[in-house]
């Protein structure tokens, strides 16, 4: 009998010994994570982003315009970074810029690295970026290299505090769904109010990284949706709806940093539009979704990270030749006429015209959450492709580490129109993609996804 207690007594502790020590080793293990926030709205009145039709630099401001960090780390050290920012795009030199300054000071490579830009078109312009579209004088330009300057030092300090805040944490997943976003291309924008009924197609999911810390407080929350956040087009600085998304979400979770990322929302518009009151409202709605993600059921993550990064080159059609230029320039005007302007230019000078494009593809699996980051406007139809590769559960992020053009599908480069060919122009780039875009880019996804060994579920 004595001999059999101490055998009981021996095998309690050794089961309680493994359990703390099991405990103790899931708590030190497991995710980490960091978050911080920067102000970037210019000080001083600049030529705002996004439109053509504006006529003059910015009047004040409706709300602050932020760039956001949300750093994670898995169990083995391994550290992912989203930046999201209210910015209409960035640019592939400064997101290179930024990038290898993060690599070099941080350590970071280019797969551990989103940087997702809103597409708000309320934001500054920034260097390099759609300078055909603007009516830019010296001074002007001059503010914008130097706001450029700022924004990049800012950027590298942002990364650097939310790395300093690096805490013990869990982080779940789930898709929200709000329906404000519409077709652009097979709706029409002038008879939106009396139509019962809209054509698709819409990817209408709200991605959700919830991110709390070990006594269950919320730190952050990312969020996406798929939808040109042009639903203001005057001359205050704004983050659109996602900028009252944020702002809703920071205020119902004080202590919280919201980060909105955009998806591929290329041939998407919130419609009606043009309104501050319209703004609020899908802000609003965006961040109800949030929020009922947040009461429901969320899938929460095992605290492993696996990432891959990848410039394809996609190819331009052959551009048109001086002479079909000339005739442009005899018809057009606005950005189409810049640009054959600029074509000639190049041509005179025999600069170099470019015949393809390092277009940036990323995955990320955080444990069982793929999420797929492209490069450019990608038109809806890539998410929902996507979706039926790797399932509904899948995160697509669009606008991410260089927006150089729209990124349409073969479907839409045959239908053409202006995401389909003459926002080539507004980017300032010389043709057309050629077809080989749409397989191109949904290999590569694939190729990435195979690298970091996820195999493809059979959900249709
Ligand atoms: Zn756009």
């Amino acid at each position: 009998m004595k001999k059999n207690l101490v055998l009981i007594i021996f095998f309690s502790l050794k089961i309680i010994s493994g359990q703390s020590l099991s405990a103790q080793d899931k708590n030190e293990a497991g995710w980490k994570a960091g978050v911080a926030s920067v102000i970037i709205t210019p000080e001083e009145s600049m030529w705002m982003a996004g439109f053509a039709a504006r006529t003059r630099p910015s009047e004040g401001k409706l709300h602050e315009l932020w760039a956001k960090a949300l750093v994670f780390e898995d169990a083995a050290g391994k550290k992912g970074l989203l930046i999201t920012t209210d910015l209409s795009g960035i640019p592939k030199s400064i997101s290179d810029n930024i990038r290898n300054r993060l690599e070099k000071s941080f350590n970071l490579s280019r797969s551990q690295i989103i940087f997702n830009t809103s597409h708000t078109h309320s934001g500054p312009v920034l260097q390099d970026a759609l300078h055909a579209l603007y009516p830019l004088n010296e001074k002007q330009k001059e503010q914008i290299r130097i706001y450029t300057i700022k924004f990049e030092n800012q950027i590298e300090a942002l990364v650097k505090k939310a790395l300093g805040s690096m805490k013990p944490v869990n982080i779940s997943t789930q898709n929200g769904i709000t329906r404000f976003a519409v077709n652009r291309r097979n709706n029409i924008e002038a008879k939106i109010d009396a139509q019962t009924d809209l054509k698709g197609p819409s990817d209408y999911a709200v991605p959700v990284i919830r991110v709390t810390d070990k006594k269950g407080k919320v730190l952050a929350l990312a969020f996406g949706y798929a939808c040109h956040n042009t639903v203001l087009s005057g001359y205050e600085w704004s983050g659109d709806y996602a900028g009252y998304a944020q702002i809703e979400i920071e205020k119902a979770h004080p202590g919280t940093t919201a980060l909105f990322f955009q998806g591929c929302g290329g041939n998407q518009n919130a419609l009606p539009r043009k309104s501050v009151p319209l703004a609020k409202q899908y802000g609003r709605e965006l961040a109800l979704a949030v929020e009922a993600v947040l009461e429901g059921e969320m899938k929460e993550l095992e605290p492993r990270l696996r990432t891959a990064y990848s410039e394809v080159n996609l190819e331009f059609e052959i551009p048109p030749g001086k002479e079909e230029l000339n005739q442009m320039l005899a018809k057009e005007s606005g950005y189409i006429r810049n640009w054959a302007l600029e074509m000639i230019r190049k041509y005179e000078k025999g600069e170099r015209i470019l015949t393809s494009y390092p277009y940036p593809v990323q995955f990320w699996q955080m444990g069982d959450q793929s999420v797929v980051a492209l490069g450019g406007e990608p038109v809806v139809d890539y998410a929902i492709q996507l979706k039926k590769i790797f399932g509904s559960g899948l995160f697509v992020m669009g606008y991410s580490n260089d927006v150089m053009a729209y990124i349409p599908t073969v479907d839409i480069l045959r239908e053409g129109g202006y995401e389909g060919h003459t926002s080539q122009m507004a980017f300032g780039l010389p043709a057309k993609w050629k077809e080989s875009i749409e397989p191109l880019i949904m290999g590569e996804v694939l190729k990435l996804s195979k690298e970091i060994g996820i195999t493809i579920p059979d959900s249709k």
